[in-house]
């Protein structure tokens, strides 16, 4: 429950006055819907305005206030803008100008020969002074109307600087002082003021750095003591220690021997299993850096000891590609391993049910089908979550309080999270890095390429499927709005058009894939690109993650510029799995910004998936890295990454300090840091809290 004195934080924006219908669409376009929501609004500068008894020269550039009597009006016949013609105290002489329709407002503000307070940007143009579409027109005697200093807000269409900022005035009026939850050697270490103070100075001056830094503070605190109770909570629960005597590993026959970096990590992942309180922990490892071996291994510790065993995969195709992979593998060993997806219906999926009830099924491979509430294991010792960057925080937080009542539970991924991001983003597991590369590998040979060059590269795509190559053609999302890329409408076309090209050149050689298909559609394509049957594979980027068919050398990916350098990263990591070289070619529209030049060079030069990471961090900011896009959850709103190396140490510390010392959040400050928990919406953490 939310402490009530965070009430007044929470109330609706509609509850302020002067806020109709009309402002509630671009305010709730704004996810402006809750008085905190202003209140963490951050502006994005302030203007300063110069009052002036006469036109100057000097001023052009700033905006000013000006003393000006109104001309004459010039009216052009064409499509020219309306312009007055006026003059300061002194005969200096200026034009405001209206672009558009607006000429009879514009008369009605300054009639000829009277004299008006102007305020706007003073510019020059052909050597005249002029104002364009100056902000403010009021009589002398309202000379105060027109404020010296006005805080800048991001803006959309029906919001101005002054609207937001008057709603912003009016929310903090209405919020309570609340209770501190900084430990006060930090507050006079740093001079931040208290919460409320720093909330009114950063309207007032948005550059006042301590109060930005003190709200950005409490919001990385807040995130790292959910983290923290997530992670104290889990140490007090009774899993069960699982230890395996080794005969189904010994058993296994593989054809290669594990690197350093999986023995080790399955090292660690064994010694979590034995204790008694549940395994919480992330292996994080770069596509193609053998992540399923240390899955098999650690599921087989779980079989060993007679446990369940369970493997999430983020897709279908994901999944059923897994349970091949390991049903291969696990072939003559006495374990028996099954398939649960959504789709499975009838008696199929109630044997397998069974199955698991009894714990006659060993191991289980699925999709999110594998934890809904029907699906009962007799002993589940262990939950894999392959793939897990499509989860935002709150999905895996949900996940993981699931999970955290039964068995050790494993998160891998292959994105590569920097490490200054990675306590933010994983600050409740433990973590186990897959830092070396199976051996043999050829790094991909990445080219930029003009999308102009389109028939050129049919061509050589030709060249290559006649020696029974096989190739991938990925092609983006159209639009920010895509969140959910493989479904979107955009990508589907995109990548139907892609096709039906490209059946002009290779005819049935040709298969599509993309997220709006059937499941049985889809898996047929799959198969069929995979024994071969199909050459040339036309996809969105439902293909992104794990997908693995060795005999596929060639990645083209269209408007490479649309997609992040992660996301490149593992579309590029679906080729270079067989033993010869591969390429992929990335196809670029003609106009890019010069950041997006950056990055697709970038990722050219570069076959490291954790330095990419960091780059992407510094080229884009966080957000995008932590898969907030694909998620729609912002993880941070006010600290910037910059910010975040700053304080990130301390608010982690601090939050650790407090767990450690008070894992209950019963005593003063701890009830406190309960108030900055449901203020920033962390209030996951507040169910992990521990009771009594
Ligand atoms: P990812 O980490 O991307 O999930 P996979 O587990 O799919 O990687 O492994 C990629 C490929 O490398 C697979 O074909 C796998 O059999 C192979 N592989 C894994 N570990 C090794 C190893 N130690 N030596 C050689 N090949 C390996
Ligand atoms: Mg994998």
């Amino acid at each position: 429950m939310r402490p009530d004195i965070l009430n007044p934080l929470f109330a609706e924006t509609e509850s302020l006055k002067g806020v109709g219908s009309a402002l509630l669409k671009p305010l709730k376009k704004r996810q402006l819907t809750r008085l905190k929501d202003l209140l963490f609004y951050l502006p994005s500068g302030q203007m300063r305005r110069v009052k002036s008894d006469h036109i100057n020269a000097k001023d052009v550039g700033a905006t000013v206030i000006l003393t000006l009597t109104a001309k004459e009006y010039r009216h052009p016949s064409g499509r020219g803008p309306f312009r007055i013609l006026a003059e300061d105290p002194f005969g200096g002489q200026i034009q405001l100008l209206w672009f558009g329709n607006h000429s009879s407002w514009a008369r009605k503000l300054m009639p000829i020969g009277e004299t008006r307070l102007v305020s706007g940007k003073l510019d020059i143009y052909q050597e005249q002074l002029q104002i364009v579409h100056p902000s403010e027109i009021v009589p002398l005697s309202e000379e105060n109307s027109i404020p010296l200093e006005e805080t800048l807000y991001p803006l959309s269409d029906g919001l101005t600087h002054r609207r937001i900022g008057q709603l912003v005035r009016q929310a903090w009026e209405k919020s309570p002082d609340l209770p501190e939850w900084i430990e006060p050697s930090l507050l006079k270490k740093h001079q931040w003021p208290s919460w409320r103070e720093a909330v009114e100075r950063i309207h007032q001056h948005p550059d006042d750095r301590a109060a930005k830094l003190r709200i950005g503070y409490d919001e990385i605190f807040a995130n790292q003591l959910a983290l923290k109770l997530i992670r104290a909570a889990n140490r007090r629960k009774r899993g069960f220690p699982l230890k395996g005597d080794g005969h189904l590993r010994d058993a296994l026959n593989l054809p290669f021997q594990p690197t350093g970096a999986q023995r080790r990590s399955l090292a660690e992942i064994e010694g979590d299993m034995q204790q008694a309180s549940p395994m919480l922990r992330l292996l994080q490892g770069d596509v193609g850096s053998g992540k399923t071996w240390v899955a098999l291994h650690s599921l087989l510790i779980a079989a060993e000891a007679g446990y369940q065993g369970a493997l999430l995969a983020p897709t279908e195709i994901l999944a059923r590609q897994h349970f091949e992979t390991l049903s291969q593998q696990l072939a003559g060993l006495p374990v028996n391993i099954a398939l649960l997806t959504g789709r499975d219906k009838g008696k199929l999926r109630e044997s397998t049910l069974m199955g698991l009830a009894d714990g006659s099924i060993h191991l289980l491979v699925g999709t999110h089908a594998i934890f809904q509430e029907k699906v009962n294991y007799k002993n589940l010792g262990l939950a894999i979550i392959d793939e897990q960057h499509r989860f935002g925080v709150a999905q895996r937080m949900m996940l993981a309080e699931k999970a955290i009542h039964t068995p050790h539970l494993l998160v891998m991924t292959a994105t590569p999270i920097p490490r200054s991001l990675m306590l933010t983003a994983h600050g409740e597991m433990d973590v186990s890095r897959l830092d070396e590369m199976p051996p043999g590998r050829q790094p991909v040979e990445t080219r930029v390429i003009s999308s102009r060059k389109i028939p050129e590269i049919i061509a050589s795509l030709g060249r290559h499927i006649a020696e029974g190559g096989q190739s991938y053609w990925v092609c983006p999302a159209v639009g920010e709005a895509d969140i959910e890329e493989d479904f979107s409408p955009n990508a589907i076309a995109a990548a139907e058009q892609r096709f039906s090209l490209l059946q002009q050149h290779f005819g049935k050689k040709v298969g599509l894939v993309h997220g709006k298909m059937k499941p049985a559609e889809k898996d047929k394509v799959m198969d069929d690109f995979a024994a071969g049957k199909i050459a040339v594979l036309v996809a969105t980027t439902v293909i992104e993650v794990g997908v693995n068919v060795p005999n596929a050398t060639l990645m083209i990916i269209d408007q490479a510029e649309r997609f992040g350098l992660a996301q490149l990263h593992q579309l590029r990591g679906r080729v270079g799995r067989g033993g010869g070289r591969s390429i992929c070619l990335l196809l670029r529209s003609e106009e890019l910004t010069s950041v997006a030049r950056e990055r697709l060079a970038l990722i050219r030069e570069c076959n490291d998936g954790f330095r990419l990471a960091e780059e992407d961090l510094r080229l884009r900011g966080s957000g995008e890295i932590l898969g907030t896009k694909q998620s729609g959850e912002s993880h941070f709103q006010i600290a910037s990454p910059e910010d975040l190396s700053e304080l990130l140490p301390i608010a982690n510390d601090d939050a650790r300090l407090l767990v450690d010392r008070d894992g209950g959040l019963s005593g003063e400050r701890g009830q406190a840091a309960r108030i900055a928990l449901y203020l920033f919406e962390r209030d996951a953490g507040v169910s992990f809290l521990r009771s009594g």
